[in-house]
């Protein structure tokens, strides 16, 4: 079936359950594309460079910055994040999907970046934007912890943030709780599936 092709984005405060909401995605619509975003951040056990992230050193990142490379950057929890504007270019070119996965504030950047477009440049065309919302600030606490990949500090940091992160969350097209997985997977499924014309 010809479905048609979508910008999506995708934010929420770390620990809402947004990198698995983005897994089950890529596994259930091969037509759908990863942006692998760039970051001046350590990698995390288990992330590998190209896949997670395009892990940069910050005199590369800054090269990138000055070459105009990014459709958007942003400094998070003191690092740098950007997204690379040829890829997401050319998957769309291809007819197929590309799902972003970036914070608010790169998020509000790419809303009028596309606003700015003709409305029927691709990525205008098939735009979208999801918040994903931990059902609440205690939950989101606890599985940070549960998590145990960031250190203590990190993860006061990471809180704060979300709460900034939440009072922006009426900014977007679409918001889902995660409180129980599968029903905030098949939500955003069912998303998915009405802009690109699948039902
Ligand atoms: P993490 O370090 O936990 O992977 O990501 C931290 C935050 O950076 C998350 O909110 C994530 O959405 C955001 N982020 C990841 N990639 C990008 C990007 O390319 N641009 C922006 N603006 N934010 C990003």
């Amino acid at each position: 079936m010809k479905t048609k092709p979508l910008f999506i984005i995708l934010s929420a405060p770390s620990g809402a359950g947004k990198s698995t909401l983005v897994d089950l995605i890529l596994q259930e619509y091969p037509d759908i594309g990863y942006s692998v975003s760039c970051t001046t951040r350590e990698p995390r056990i288990g992330e590998e460079d190209g896949i997670d992230y395009h892990f940069l050193s910050r005199e590369r990142f800054k090269t990138l910055l000055a070459e105009n490379a990014f459709l958007e950057h942003a400094e998070v929890h003191g690092n740098y994040y950007g997204t690379l504007k040829a890829p997401i270019e050319e998957i769309l070119e291809e007819g197929n999907s590309v799902i972003l996965d970036i914070d608010v504030a790169g998020a509000a950047k790419v809303r009028s970046y596309v606003a700015s477009l003709p409305s029927d440049a691709p990525m205008r065309a098939g735009y979208m934007d999801v918040f994903i919302m931990p059902p609440s600030m205690e939950e989101l606490r606890a599985r940070l912890e549960k998590r145990g990949t960031d250190a203590q500090e990190t993860i006061e940091k990471r809180l704060k943030n979300a709460d900034g992160e939440m009072a922006r969350a009426g900014e977007y097209m679409y918001r889902i709780v995660n409180d129980e997985l599968d029903t905030a997977y098949r939500r955003l499924c069912d998303l998915i599936d009405v802009r690109s014309g699948r039902m």
